[in-house]
């Protein structure tokens, strides 16, 4: 069964001491939780990576890398690659999130390399998509995200549900304090659901997780999570706060709970 994942992308934010309080507190709240259903997992800058993952220790709490490198290794100034985020522990990378599509020009076929390149090294990337406004506009969002889908899973075999979640994140609605409807995100995760049926299976598509990412606050998680196609959050703002984002935990986890019952 899919699992409810609640993942905090912190972007370039937070000094090491920052990191450092909010991971603690956040390992400490998590011992409070009866029970944990749904996956808890930050994405914090590279560089915190190593002691983050440290300081999570045996917590349920796992963390993720925000991009990875095309390249396995070599001459690639600043860039870090997929065996150097294994060998560190890092088991979940975003990739194609739309920073790194709008200022760093990364295309579907970039961002299929970094998912054979993840696959490679069993971690598991978390493959952004959506449409931006103009496209929205137009009513090309489906052409759009079938076009990504279709791009970056070219020639990729999937075996097992889990080797991959997908998060949709409609440009327009990331940082910017417009969220997606609840009915709006839910017609494309269904699409999206609809497009894995076909190019795999309908066991495959059942099994994939689908992040809604895109303004995502404490008061308008659990109308998203209410919906049959969403599962979980990519949470950029919200996620800087602890007290934010263990509400948000909170919900994901008392929804978890109805589904399983
Ligand atoms: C994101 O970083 O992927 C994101 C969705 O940001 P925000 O929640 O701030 O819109």
């Amino acid at each position: 069964m899919r699992r409810i994942i609640v993942a905090g992308n912190w972007k370039m934010n937070k000094t090491r001491s920052e990191m450092q309080d909010f991971i603690t507190n956040l390992v400490t709240e998590l011992d409070s939780f009866e029970e944990l259903l749904a996956l808890p997992l930050i994405c914090p800058p590279y560089v915190y990576l190593q002691e983050s993952k440290r300081i999570c220790g045996q917590s349920k709490l796992e963390i993720a890398a925000q991009d990875v490198s095309k390249y396995e290794s070599g001459a690639y100034t600043g860039e870090i690659s997929a065996p150097m985020l294994s060998s560190i522990g890092v088991s979940y990378c975003i990739i194609g999130h739309s920073e790194r599509r709008e200022y760093h020009n990364e295309t579907d076929n970039e961002i299929r390399d970094k998912l054979l390149i993840l696959r490679k090294e069993r971690i598991v990337p978390i493959i952004c998509v959506g449409e931006k406004l103009e496209e929205r506009e137009k009513g090309t969002t489906s052409d759009t995200i079938i076009s990504q889908l279709s791009e970056i899973f070219r020639d990729v075999e999937v075996n097992d549900p889990a080797e991959q979640i997908i998060a949709y994140e409609p440009v327009w609605a990331i940082g910017t304090g417009k969220t997606a409807t609840p009915e709006l995100a839910q017609e494309v995760h269904s699409l999206i659901r609809e497009w894995l049926a076909e190019r795999y299976s309908s066991d495959m598509a059942a099994g994939i997780s689908i992040l809604y990412g895109g303004s995502v606050k404490p008061d308008n998680f659990a109308s998203l999570l209410q919906e049959p196609d969403i599962d979980g959050g990519l949470i950029g703002g919200a996620s800087l706060a602890l007290v934010d984002y263990l509400t948000l935990l909170k919900t994901g986890n008392r929804i978890a709970g109805t589904l399983q019952s």
